[in-house]
């Protein structure tokens, strides 16, 4: 068998068993082709993208202007690294800090190492700038956070399947619950080398949890207080998902005046990935303005392919599209719209018990405790039918479509997951 030629699902996936390392449990679909909206599996059926690879993919499948911007980058330069210029990075840089409103970037690629990057960012600030003693800086995080996969922020996590056997973690980190501010404010106050706080608008992979209304400007607001960084994790949030250009949403160019929900804050540092290039190309950043960034020096942080150009030509024209075509508009209407929809179907079901969440990054709790066994079988059947979508942490369903979506598709969507979910109850 040439490496190359056509393969059946079964075969695709015996190879992957054989030769992969198991650290993925994916549904048994094989995609060959996306576009838009939808994929295709190796045999030609077609689904709805409920996943869009876990919202990175904001822009729909190989969308035409981010296509071409890459392969005309790719035919004139690919990597320079950061040992010289090239002349795409700093329009880039200039480019987005304009769109999110911050004075500088720092290019990486994938969002556990922007994590990374804004961790010893505010490490270094809270040394250099805030004055906390040489290596007693401690970072506040939220429990059932989701930062990645290294192991500095797996030893933050508390998730056994992600931590267990990985150690011995790194040090620094003060575990709180999430929308709790009573716990913020008292852990700030008891101690004083707090450097920063890194929390999610929404934590996604927790299954999709929608603080309360005005949590995140009355924990930036305590931040002040303290003189402590607040370091917002939009890997999955931001690009329009939840309805706003960010879900944190401070001083940008957003100019959707539809925007409501999470009042403003902008955060001290903005972490970006996943829909930062449409799903094309690995893009991360960490914005910042130039207080902090400036302990930046060089030699103190890099990567080689960060900041390449075709990664900077995808990455402009991803965002480029997310403004013309009004993508946070639109998740913000069909999100209320998919919402209202499931919860009449929800208000009779006894296999669901809610929706939750903002734009359109929804979930739904199946109302099945003991046994994780049926939200995964439920996502087997409305890949039958026709839609992928993933359980998160056991009898959550996660709903993330590409936000080019069409109010007929969406429907059409409803029908086939609400059809889907009956066969359950
Ligand atoms: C996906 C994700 C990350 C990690 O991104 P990778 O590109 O997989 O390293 C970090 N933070 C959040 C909130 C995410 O959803």
């Amino acid at each position: 068998m040439a490496v190359l030629d056509q393969i059946s699902s079964q075969e695709a996936i015996a190879l992957e068993n054989k030769y992969g390392a198991h650290n993925y449990h994916p549904l048994p679909v094989v995609l060959s082709r996306g576009e838009g909206v939808f994929v295709w599996d190796v045999e030609g059926k077609k689904y709805y993208d409920f996943l869009s690879a876990y919202s990175s993919l904001n822009q729909g499948h190989c969308h035409p202007k981010i296509i071409n911007a890459m392969s005309e980058q790719a035919q004139k330069l690919t990597l320079t690294s950061r040992a010289f210029y090239n002349n795409v990075l700093g329009k880039f840089e200039k480019f987005a800090c304009d769109f999110f409103g911050f004075d500088k970037l720092l290019p990486m690629n994938s969002g556990a190492e922007a994590v990374e990057t804004a961790l010893k960012l505010c490490r270094k600030w809270s040394y250099e700038i805030k004055g906390i003693d040489f290596n007693k800086a401690e970072i506040i995080v939220c429990n059932n956070n989701f930062h990645g996969r290294t192991t500095t922020i797996i030893s933050f996590s508390n998730d056994p399947t992600a931590r267990k056997n990985f150690g011995p973690y790194t040090n620094g980190f003060i575990k709180i619950e999430y929308d709790n501010l009573q716990e913020l404010e008292a852990t700030l106050q008891s101690n004083p080398n707090v450097a920063g706080f890194l929390v999610e608008p929404i934590q996604g992979e927790a299954g999709v949890f929608v603080p309360s209304e005005g949590y995140l400007s009355k924990a930036k607001a305590l931040c002040e207080k303290y003189n402590v960084l607040f370091i917002a994790d939009e890997v999955q949030t931001g690009i329009a998902r939840t309805g706003r250009l960010l879900a944190t949403c401070g001083n940008c160019s957003c100019e959707d005046k539809n925007c409501s929900g999470v009042p403003e804050v902008k955060p001290d540092i903005l972490i970006l990935g996943k829909a930062l290039s449409g799903g094309v190309y690995p893009v991360s950043a960490v914005l910042a303005n130039d207080e902090i960034m400036k302990v930046i020096q060089p030699g103190n942080h890099g990567s080689t392919f960060g900041g390449n150009p075709i990664a900077a030509a995808v990455s402009i024209a991803a965002l480029t599209v997310v403004k013309d075509e009004k993508l946070a508009d639109n998740a913000s209407v069909l999100g209320e719209l998919f919402r209202e929809e499931m919860n009449k179907y929800i208000a009779t079901s006894t296999i669901v018990s809610s929706i939750r969440g903002k734009g359109l990054l929804n979930a739904i709790l199946i109302n099945d405790h003991e046994s994780s066994d049926t939200a995964w079988n439920i996502c087997l059947a409305l890949s039958d039918n026709g839609l992928l979508a993933k359980p998160t942490h056991g009898n959550i369903i996660r709903f993330a479509p590409p936000l080019v979506i069409t109010k007929e598709q969406l429907y059409d969507c409803v029908s086939i997951i609400i059809n889907t979910l009956k066969k359950f109850e």
